[in-house]
């Protein structure tokens, strides 16, 4: 067989985070899939995790090739560095390939990262950032940049009334937004991800019509973006990527083997999956109470504790449950959500997690502690009614009697059947959303043909829609 033929060549460049780098390789095998070159551009330090099936993977610079952002050691810092040796070093990619067969016309950048778009314009090519948060939390911070939602809000801010939103209450907000001081750098860097809108090709979000479109459709003034998720690997939703099995990337060794072989010798959805994603470090209180509340409420559980984490399970409870439950530094999450086995998922609500939790139809739990999970976490529990969200008291703890509550209620509570039956109804919505003619699966055809019959030079106006 002779190689691939390709029109068009997209460099993919995500957060070198494993909740960034999941659904823009995704998007990248989903452009490879409908005949355009997809190229991942990442760091050294993580090039060596990826692997995927029809994406070439290629090494750029955040200025810590041998540690990443842990060398760096703070956000301002890193980011920097990203800003000035990312350009550079994605500039001599774009360079690279100029005079070949393949030459790159467009850059799918994080929305993290703006500056991206420089770039692609100094090479007269396509730029579009993919957001990797949920529509509705975009929504909220396009206005916050463009001054018309000032922070902090406050309680007596609240309803929230924001086009195309439900009315959000406190609980319901992104950290940040009630308490701006309380991670500056993190905060300009999500206000960053619009401060150049108005001169990129295409916006990509990871979501879709049926989930998010009226969240979608409630910003579009500010934001234009073209629902294109979920992006999850597609022997999960629609099955039209031949061996799309996995994301392809693993920043952490999975264990998947030993969990699969625990999980098959329990009943049909009798285990509770718990993991808290890739970045969020809970409190030595709250891994005790959650570590107590699994005990407690007498189901099987499987509970991803990273290595870091590890110390601060109390030894009593490690001794005491080795029958009941499995505990595992890091596994392939798609694989135990779509394990039979399976019949809840406790989520830190990462929009990842929660997408991945819809995609499968597992019935979730949420437990968020910062961010945009506050948001998600409501939207699962009020809008789309897959699941419930833990209650914090007053420190800001999950106890482990609403731990408890909340297994109970999602595995065999008075709400249990109807959740199932939402989260049945999100799973054939996703699927149809990514399979051929559907609203996402549309979206990304288009992109693709304008880029396979342009060899136009990039014009920095909205495409959407209207080419
Ligand atoms: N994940 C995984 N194995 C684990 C825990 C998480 O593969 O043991 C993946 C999960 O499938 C998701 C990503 O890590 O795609 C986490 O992204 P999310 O947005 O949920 O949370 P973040 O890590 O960004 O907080």
């Amino acid at each position: 067989m002779g190689e691939k033929q390709y029109e068009g060549h997209v460099v993919v460049l995500p957060y070198p985070g494993q909740g960034h780098i999941n659904p823009l390789l995704q998007f990248a095998k989903r452009l490879a899939s409908k005949g355009v070159k997809s190229t991942l551009a990442t760091t050294h330090y993580t090039v060596k995790s990826i692997s995927a099936p029809n994406v070439e993977v290629a090494p750029i610079s955040d200025g810590f090739d041998e540690g990443g952002f842990a060398q760096a050691g703070n956000e301002d810092v890193y980011l920097k560095s990203f800003r000035a040796n990312g350009s550079r070093t994605l500039s001599e990619l774009i360079q690279k390939y100029k005079n070949s067969s393949s030459p790159i016309n467009c850059v799918v950048y994080d929305s993290f990262f703006p500056w991206a778009l420089d770039v692609a314009r100094q090479h007269g090519i396509y730029g579009a950032p993919f957001f990797t948060n949920s529509a509705t939390v975009c929504a909220i911070f396009c206005r916050i940049h463009n001054g018309t939602l000032t922070l902090p809000v406050k309680m007596e801010d609240t309803p929230l009334l924001l086009p195309g939103l439900p009315p959000l209450n406190l609980p319901d907000l992104p950290g940040f937004v009630k308490a701006p001081e309380s991670n500056p750098a993190y905060l300009a860097m999500n206000l960053s991800q619009y401060s150049n809108l108005e001169k990129v090709d295409w916006i990509f979000s990871n979501t879709f019509q049926e989930l998010e479109g009226d969240a979608a459709k409630g910003a579009s003034e500010l934001w234009p973006a073209k629902l294109i998720g979920p992006m999850v690997p597609s022997a999960y939703l629609d099955g039209q990527i031949e061996g799309d099995k996995g994301y392809g990337a693993s920043l952490w060794k999975p264990l998947g083997g030993e969990c699969i072989e625990w999980l098959k010798t329990k009943p049909l959805e009798s285990v509770v999956y718990i993991s808290f994603g890739s970045m969020v470090s809970l409190s030595a209180k709250q891994m005790e109470e959650i570590a107590w509340g699994l005990n407690g409420s007498n189901f099987h559980f499987l509970w991803v504790v990273k290595e870091t984490e590890h110390h601060k399970l109390p030894d009593e409870f490690i001794n005491s449950t080795k029958e009941k439950g499995l505990i595992v530094t890091w596994c392939n999450q798609l694989e135990m959500l779509a394990h039979k086995s399976i019949g809840c998922f406790v989520t830190h609500c990462g929009w990842n997690s929660t997408l991945e939790g819809l995609s499968l139809g597992v019935p979730m739990v949420g437990v968020p502690r910062w961010a945009d999970q506050m948001t998600d976490a409501k939207f699962i529990e009020e809008i789309w009614d897959v699941g419930v969200r833990a209650k914090e008291d007053e420190k800001g703890i999950v106890r482990r009697e609403e731990l408890v509550w909340c297994l109970k209620e999602v595995m065999e509570g008075e709400r249990s059947d109807e959740i199932r039956r939402n989260a049945s109804k999100w799973r054939e919505l996703a699927k149809e959303a990514v399979s051929e003619g559907g609203s996402s699966d549309k979206c990304i055809s288009e992109f693709v043909e304008h880029l396979k019959g342009s060899n136009k030079k990039a014009e920095g106006r909205y495409l959407n829609g209207h080419t």
